[in-house]
């Protein structure tokens, strides 16, 4: 069931830009050719009915709207960050997430975004340019190179990671199962589960170093991958040491109801999204600091 192939009938998402155009404005414009309505749950997120194509819509391609889904619109909402703050996006490129923060902080402020990938660089470049955002400084480099103790670092209050996964969640990846080739055999059972167990190794090993910079109040960890290893099992393996940082998990979208595997003690914090069902398999864990006083939920 999980490789099925999505249905085209899921409604389709634009993201407003709100450092280029207020909802408000974006939502009359698009409405002039289109069914199109606010979404409940995540600010700034406009719906639009399933065969809608903005692709060449002027609003797309002059960056006043993003083509983002719900799901991955979500991280960075969840992250909450204020204007003002200094925020580093760990793995950014091609930077859909880090321009959303930008425009959550109304511009004001501060982000880093770290990306390691050369070619992805440039296209982080690209979108940040698309988006009009001024404050965001583009690090070329190894997230795990970067030293928390460093001062350009010592004001950083967020941080949103969301590294490379399997992108199970996705549907392109799903579809790649269908093929005749890929058909499960041991053999490529066997180098799916080491590909797996790498990754997870890679996004724990990340997802602790995010955790340790020392300003830090808020981390969103997310991927979208649908696989329990990548997801409950990487948070569930960082709580002893997030917890000795005075970390606790906090519930993003406490309205809704798909919450993580019921896997250890506290996975009604986490959040997932169903590829079918919600279109995309996105996974989200949010961090607090106990301290952290801009925040209500407890
Ligand atoms: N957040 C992005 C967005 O919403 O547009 C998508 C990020 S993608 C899932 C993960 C990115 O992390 C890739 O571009 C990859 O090149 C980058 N990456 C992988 N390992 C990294 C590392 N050690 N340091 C920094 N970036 C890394």
């Amino acid at each position: 069931d999980l490789y099925r192939i999505p249905e085209i009938s899921k409604p389709r998402y634009v993201r407003v830009n709100t450092l280029k155009m207020d909802v408000d404005s974006a939502l009359l414009e698009l409405g002039q050719q289109n069914m199109v309505k606010k979404d409940n749950m995540v600010p700034d997120l406009l719906i639009l009915p399933p065969s809608t194509d903005l692709h060449n819509h002027p609003l797309v391609t002059n960056g006043s709207v993003f083509m983002q889904g719900k799901a991955s619109s979500m991280v960075a909402a969840a992250l909450d960050p204020k204007p003002g703050w200094e925020v580093l996006d760990a793995c950014s490129a091609p930077g859909n997430k880090t321009v959303h923060l930008a425009a959550l902080m109304r511009g004001k402020g501060k982000i880093i975004a770290c990306e390691l990938n050369k070619e992805r660089v440039i296209r982080l470049k690209e979108t940040i340019k698309l988006s009009g955002a001024s404050n965001i400084e583009v690090l070329h480099g190894d997230f795990l190179n970067c030293n928390p103790n460093d001062p350009s670092f010592s004001k950083v209050r967020a941080i949103l990671l969301d590294p490379s996964c399997s992108g199970s969640g996705t549907a392109s990846v799903r579809l790649d199962h269908l093929l005749p080739s890929n058909a499960a055999g041991h053999a490529s059972d066997v180098t799916h589960t080491e590909r797996l167990n790498k990754l997870a190794a890679f996004q724990r090993k990340v997802l602790m170093h995010a955790l340790s910079f020392p300003a830090v109040e808020r981390v969103v960890y997310s991927t979208c991958s649908i696989h329990q290893i990548e997801n409950e099992d990487v948070v569930k393996s960082v709580l002893p040491l997030a917890a000795s940082y005075g970390f606790q998990l906090a519930t993003p979208f406490p309205q809704w109801q798909r919450r993580g595997l019921p896997v250890f003690e506290g996975f009604q914090h986490l959040l997932r999204t169903d590829p079918v069902e919600d279109g995309e398999g996105f996974f989200i864990a949010l961090f607090t600091k106990r301290d952290d006083k801009n925040h209500s939920e407890k």
